[in-house]
């Protein structure tokens, strides 16, 4: 095992990132390295990137970032005996306290005291990472890379649009990001009847439709949700609202296109504090529900299932690197003309 790898370090105090040589992270009995093939770039990588005010609170340096990863394992742990060197695994990057009363009662995606990898702890943007066993998700070798490397978000949409039912539901999803735009495909694969999906970015409401959206709408153009409900020949409202913009007048006009005993799943983090029409949510009865993260491991589980029999998620990856050219894939992610950006790790591909 080499002493030293290439990672991406969040060197300084500023924009950018640094591609730096550093050691090979030292695991611990329960451990285990990975090593990494292909990673995927989150929106939190782009906020540490940015040096945005959440990355300047929460960011200590020098620290490697990334968290969505394929890899295979390269070592592990003495206490380690249920997974094989050379196994594909990507990971849960919360890692949590094991000894909280949620995490006790087996509700781990409830701890109150998560560390994140590439946040808190060194980061995925390397050759390899090391995490505890408990956080690997040996993964079905039937499922391409690219697609394993973005099981973090993947998992985040997932959470969110299975967190209510949604067969045979009109299901309205505010965000037409990554995350927005694969719970547009899980909800249709899981039986939702009209999946409309908003945005304001047209390379990304055009994506939507290949993801399986019955109506992907432009909200600064004429037509308002409102409007597409009385095309679609609906009457009451949307029975399952998904929040994936972050944006304030995004989930107002959410709840204001709601059916009275509506379910919103908030997934969008708000910049900032953001008031709302409580009326509305108590005299229509509005049940919201805030997500953080996967549920560990049942979301995992649900993921790996629904890609076996049949989700196809594929066009959410729109462009792939080399980790050399990590400003490139950076760059167009802060465009907005992107969704999944993947960087490889290894040199031949797959
Ligand atoms: P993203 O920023 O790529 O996507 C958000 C989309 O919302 C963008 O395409 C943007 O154009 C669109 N948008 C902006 N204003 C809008 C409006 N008024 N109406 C409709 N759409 C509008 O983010 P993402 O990676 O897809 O993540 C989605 C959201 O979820 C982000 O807010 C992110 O911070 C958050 N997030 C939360 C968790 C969690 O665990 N809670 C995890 C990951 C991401
Ligand atoms: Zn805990």
């Amino acid at each position: 095992m080499k002493k030293m790898m290439k990672a991406l370090v969040k060197k300084e105090k500023k924009e950018g990132l640094w591609l730096e040589e550093v050691p090979v992270p030292k695991i611990g009995m329960n451990d285990v390295l990975i090593k990494i093939h292909k990673t995927a770039i989150c929106g939190t990588d782009v906020h540490i990137w940015n040096w945005n005010e959440w990355a300047q609170r929460t960011i200590s340096i020098p620290m490697t970032i990334g968290h969505e990863f394929v890899g295979v394992v390269a070592e592990k742990g003495s206490n380690v005996h249920d997974v094989d060197i050379g196994e594909i695994v990507s990971g849960e990057g919360h890692i949590v306290c094991g000894h909280c009363r949620n995490c006790l009662a087996g509700r781990r995606h409830l701890c109150n005291a998560t560390s994140g990898v590439g946040v808190n702890r060194a980061g995925a943007f390397a050759e390899y990472l090391c995490m505890p066993v408990t956080n690997i998700w040996q993964a079905d070798p039937n499922i391409s890379s690219d697609i394993l490397a973005i099981f973090d978000p993947f998992g985040n949409a997932t959470h969110t649009a299975l967190s209510f039912k949604v067969l045979g539901e009109d299901v309205l999803i505010t965000g037409a990001g990554p995350i927005g735009l694969m719970a547009a495909s899980i909800v249709k694969h899981a039986g939702a009847r009209h999946v409309v999906i908003t945005d304001v970015n047209p390379y990304r409401l055009k994506l939507a439709k290949k993801m399986g959206a019955t109506v992907a709408l432009n909200i600064n153009d004429k037509l308002q949700i409102k409007d597409v409900q009385k095309e679609l020949g609906m009457k009451e409202g949307f029975d399952v609202g998904l929040e994936m913009s972050g944006n304030g007048k995004a989930f107002k006009d959410m709840l204001a296109n709601m059916s009275h005993g509506g379910k919103i799943a908030l997934l969008g983090i708000p910049s900032k504090d953001l008031a709302i029409n409580w009326d509305t949510v108590i005299f229509n009865m509005i049940t919201i529900k805030g997500i953080y993260g996967r549920e560990m491991y049942e979301t995992w589980y649900m993921m790996q299932s629904m890609l076996q029999s049949g989700l196809d998620i594929t066009p959410i990856i729109t462009h792939h690197f080399h980790y050399s050219e990590f400003e490139q894939a950076f760059e167009v992610m802060n465009s907005g003309q992107s969704a999944k950006v993947i960087m490889n790790w290894v040199s031949n591909g797959d």
